[in-house]
């Protein structure tokens, strides 16, 4: 039996879009984003070529004046759902700078009015299995990973050791423990960036919730999990300009984005071969991705008329997945 309205939630794959707002400092306001209405989103192309403007259909696109709470409440039903047994994976995508990070954790000067989804998610899973107690008995783990270079880094070790896969850092948590793990995942992932060289927008970051439920009732236990993803920043860089390290992590990034896009393109069209196998993330998510689970993917955009090229092709890879 279900508690949530989960079957409300039309198929398994659904994509959202949001728009950051113009940063403050910023003196051109002139964006590229001519008009969002329900799920529809048009990008004026207008340049000296002459003018254009193209129109994509998502789900759901956020203005850039929604709120953490509104992003947040949108997609509660689906958080929600991981109590019910159900899998669960959200992926922030975008070029750097467009706001995954904000969405997915906030921004630098975190307060409650401006956390992200994961602070959030974790917060009202924890609310919802308490009011469920009588029913349920929830026992929920916490795990956060890095991936770079095809790498995988745990995250959560205060040792500063760099663990390889299979994770010894899950850890069975109470609510008032998340917001430190949290925290440490935060500060492990950027040691080893530098202040030119910030290695956060060149990985992935997951913080993977894997949660229990024991009925009380019958003594059956349900399983979910979910994973929340900030993906590394989707901009494609100029191989005439970068070489060496950067270009490598540069085909390392190219090569899993689209892995990814090719698996969840595949689920959505319904294609009996999926190909997992491509990607170090698509191999770790497999489990997660398919069959009952559902699939989020959330995607960012920029409002510069510098940026709009790679909003075009951020918006692209979104339609492609639909
Ligand atoms: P990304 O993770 O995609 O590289 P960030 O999340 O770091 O991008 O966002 C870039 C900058 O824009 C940060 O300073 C962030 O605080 C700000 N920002 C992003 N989205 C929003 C938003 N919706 N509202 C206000 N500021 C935002
Ligand atoms: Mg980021």
């Amino acid at each position: 039996k279900l508690y949530n309205q989960v079957q409300d939630l039309k198929g398994s794959i659904r994509v959202y879009c949001r728009v950051r707002p113009f940063l403050s400092g910023q003196s051109n306001n002139l964006s590229t984003v001519d008009n969002i209405e329900d799920g529809n989103i048009t990008i004026s192309t207008a340049s000296k070529h002459g003018k254009g403007c193209k129109s994509f259909s998502f789900n759901k696109v956020f203005e850039p004046c929604a709120t953490q709470a509104e992003v947040f409440s949108d997609m509660q039903p689906l958080i929600r759902s991981v109590l019910d047994g159900y899998n669960v994976c959200i992926f922030a995508y975008g070029q750097t700078g467009s706001g995954k990070t904000y969405t997915m954790t906030g921004p630098k000067d975190l307060s409650e009015k401006n956390k992200g989804v994961n602070y959030r998610a974790l917060g009202d899973l924890f609310l919802l299995a308490e009011q469920r107690k009588d029913i349920f008995c929830y026992n929920v783990a916490v795990q956060m990973i890095e991936i770079y270079n095809e790498q995988v880094r745990d995250l959560l070790v205060t040792d500063g050791s760099n663990k390889r896969y299979p994770l010894q850092s899950v850890l069975r948590v109470e609510l008032y423990d998340v917001i430190d793990l949290m925290n440490l995942g935060q500060r492990n992932r950027v040691v080893g960036a530098t202040a030119l060289n910030d290695r956060s927008s060149r990985s992935h970051s997951c913080l993977t919730v894997h949660v229990q439920g024991r009925d009380l009732a019958s003594g059956t236990t349900l399983r979910g999990c979910m994973h929340l993803v900030d993906l590394a920043g989707s901009e494609r860089v100029n191989k005439s300009e970068v070489t060496g390290d950067r270009l490598k992590e540069a085909q390392h990034i190219n090569r899993s984005l689209s892995a990814l896009g090719d698996v969840i393109a595949s689920l959505a069209q319904k294609n009996p071969h999926v190909p997992y196998r491509n990607s170090k993330l698509t191999q770790l998510l497999q489990d997660s991705l398919g069959g009952q689970a559902k699939t989020l993917m959330f995607v960012h955009i920029s409002p510069e008329p510098d940026a709009l090229g790679e909003t075009i092709s951020t918006l692209k890879f979104a339609e492609r997945v639909a």
